[in-house]
């Protein structure tokens, strides 16, 4: 990085006098400068590591913290940790107070930030979020047994905090500080109905008292990546919102689920419901889940690296791009078996090898009406005439016009069409030469 800037210092003065000379310097600079921000960038990038994720998980999944249930003992623990991590990274604080905490009853939200750059983006804020609070010692509501032992929550959701810590930690080492201010987001109270993610939704700390919320993303449970397939809910919040989520995929290459449920199943739902585009990445359920088992020995560390960068690389998109994403409301009625039905495919149309064009008449179902007669058809060779009525097919009378479809299509290379021209009943023949092209 540094050797970047130091050539800067030894042009010779000489160059500077003429225009060319000028111009090229200017333009070397830039680009010196440009690649030096973008290769402290990667830096930054590469400060999301594995091995800092493992140690945050075993930190908070370890029992000491008793299941880190909100307001509970081990939860304020769990509290205590956080902000240290927060004060070592070097976040600014964005709770109450001049802290951290954002206090509601007896729970706290954890929250950190740093100021965009751009004066008047600034005043939206960007929020990533993850909630650190568990089931403790479970109960028969929120555990699916057994109940009375320590349920450690290390995919739910240590390993969703451990992504958050390392995308704060990476933000504060960027060489510029994107346009919107970032908002670090340690939810407590998500296992007890998202009360944490929901007051804050409601009651913004005083530091960002007079901001926009912009975008959101949740990471809740990212400690189980199997054959590299994440999980993407919420991207139907905001036209563009997948686009950006692909483009942001594109040097980490994850096999990306996107999924257009909207549940009220964790901390994204409050500010989807506030009208907020947010998106969550989840790798998957698990037959640990809620359990005491959902232990740290079982995390994939390694992939919770790519869920990082993912996560990491989606916010500095949105907290950079030229404008923030525009809700998109109808995201929250929109779900899986709405999509089957919308993207099921179209069933088969039946072959046009007749090219017979008829239309059914509302006086006489049973007798639909020649319409059209296009030339050089089977029709047109066979000798019908717009304004015939067909009236059977192979000596069958006619039900009406879809059974006169589905006849011919079932029907063999010709068939005996019955027509009634003039009050005349008559016999015309459709040959149809299915190489030669003779369907219409
Ligand atoms: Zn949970």
């Amino acid at each position: 990085m540094v050797n970047f800037q130091q050539p800067a210092k030894k042009l010779p003065r000489a160059r500077l006098v003429r225009a060319v000379g000028v111009a090229a310097f200017a333009v070397w600079t830039l680009s010196g400068a440009l690649r030096a921000a973008e290769l402290s960038a990667a830096a930054a990038r590469a400060s999301v590591r594995a091995d800092d994720a493992k140690r945050h998980v075993a930190a908070l999944a370890d029992d000491a913290l008793e299941g880190r249930a909100a307001g509970s003992r081990g939860g304020r623990a769990a509290g205590t940790y956080l902000v240290d991590e927060f004060q070592r990274i070097g976040v600014d604080p964005a709770g109450d107070e001049g802290g951290f905490y954002q206090r509601f009853g007896t729970m706290r939200n954890v929250l950190g930030m740093l100021r965009g750059s751009d004066p008047e983006a600034s005043r939206e804020a960007v929020v990533i979020g993850a909630h650190y609070d568990h089931v403790g010692y479970g109960t028969p509501s929120n555990s699916f047994g057994p109940t009375g032992r320590i349920h450690n929550g290390a995919d739910d959701n240590a390993s969703g905090v451990a992504g958050l810590l390392e995308v704060a930690e990476a933000c504060t080492l960027l060489p510029r500080r994107p346009k919107r201010t970032l908002v670090f987001a340690l939810w407590d109270g998500e296992e007890v109905n998202l009360l944490g993610s929901s007051h804050f939704v409601r009651e913004r700390p005083l530091p960002l008292a007079h901001h926009r919320v912009a975008f959101s993303i949740n990471l809740d449970m990212i400690g189980r990546l199997r054959g590299e397939r994440l999980e993407v809910y919420g991207t139907r919040s905001a036209v563009g919102l997948r686009q950006t989520i692909v483009s942001a995929n594109l040097p980490t290459g994850l096999k990306l689920a996107f999924s257009w449920e909207c549940s009220k199943d964790s901390d994204h739902y409050p500010f989807l419901a506030a009208g907020i585009p947010t998106v969550m990445f989840h790798t998957g359920l698990h037959s640990e889940y809620h359990r005491p088992s959902d232990d740290a020995h079982l995390v994939n560390y390694a992939g919770i690296e790519p869920v990082t960068g993912l996560a990491l690389e989606t916010l500095l998109a949105v907290a950079d791009a030229p404008a923030s994403p525009d809700f998109r409301d109808v995201c929250l009625a929109e779900n899986e078996s709405g999509r089957r039905q919308l993207e099921a495919e179209a069933p088969p149309a039946p072959p046009k090898r007749w090219g017979l064009g008829t239309r059914p008449d509302a006086a006489d179902p049973t007798a639909p009406l020649v319409v059209r007669v296009s030339p050089n058809t089977p029709a047109e060779r066979g000798g019908f005439r717009i304004g015939d009525r067909v009236v059977a097919i192979d000596q069958q009378p006619l039900i009406d016009q879809g059974d006169m479809v589905a006849r011919l299509a079932q029907a063999a290379d010709r068939v005996d069409v019955g027509i009634e021209r003039e009050g005349r009943l008559l016999e015309l023949r459709l040959v149809v030469n299915p190489t030669a092209g003779g369907a219409e």
